[in-house]
């Protein structure tokens, strides 16, 4: 109830005028329970098929795929801003998959050859540019006021 009338205070000059003393106020602050849905997803950003590289694992030297996945933090399924970049590659002979980490020097380089090149998408970063556009107008206010 406190809440409510420093909240009301703070917007309202007229406040006497809100009757508060009968019936229930119009939001009870102290059972308003928001649940936050929040995490990161990965989104396929890339797959190039490379030749040269022998498998570790079947050793031959059939074509590699090489996948780049871009990594985001999101708020209820928004993206926020993006957390880096995680990838895979996948022998076309014995589908072995590797991750950066287990990949031997030649693919490696390779690995990072192509992720060097690939660009974290814009959209990425939604639910922070939606931020700025919603504060646009009190930042502007607040600077040239
Ligand atoms: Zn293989």
């Amino acid at each position: 109830m406190l809440h409510l009338i420093q909240l009301k205070e703070g917007l309202n000059k007229d406040f006497d005028q809100i009757n508060i003393t009968n019936g229930t106020p119009f939001i009870n602050l102290k059972n308003f329970n928001i649940m936050i849905f929040y995490g990161s997803r990965s989104k396929h950003l890339k797959t190039e098929r490379v030749t040269g590289p022998t498998c570790q694992h079947c050793k031959n030297q059939a074509p590699i795929n090489i996948t780049i996945f871009g990594k985001y933090a999101h708020l209820y399924w928004i993206p926020f801003f993006p957390i880096g970049k995680t990838g895979v590659s996948e022998c076309t002979h014995c589908k072995k998959t590797l991750s950066p980490k287990e990949m031997d020097n030649s693919l490696k380089r390779k690995y990072d050859e192509i992720d060097s090149f690939i660009k974290t998408p814009f959209w990425f970063w939604s639910g922070i540019i939606l931020i700025l556009f919603l504060f646009l107008p009190t930042i502007i206010m607040t600077i040239f006021r």
